[in-house]
């Protein structure tokens, strides 16, 4: 799975910070963590994915954006995940 998959997952969900409804991205740059948890506790992210996704970030709190890159540059997505 991709970090934009894993994006779209999290888009499935309305966002437990900003309140955006689902299918409505947070902000330009990306989704709340919030969302993903939000993804994670109804089964649609696995902890695994979770996992991987909070190493990346700078901080981890609800308000966080994670961009959809998540610290991938352009054209490395796919492998990693
Ligand atoms: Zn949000």
């Amino acid at each position: 799975m991709t970090s934009v998959e894993l994006a779209v997952l999290a888009l499935r969900v309305p966002c437990g910070f900003c309140w955006a409804p689902p299918g409505t991205t947070c902000a330009e740059e990306g989704q709340h963590l919030a969302r993903y948890l939000r993804a994670y506790r109804r089964g649609l992210i696995s902890r695994e994915m979770m996992t991987s996704a909070c190493l990346l970030l700078p901080a981890a709190s609800a308000g966080q954006l994670v961009t959809e890159v998540m610290g991938l540059a352009p054209g490395t997505e796919g492998g990693a995940w």
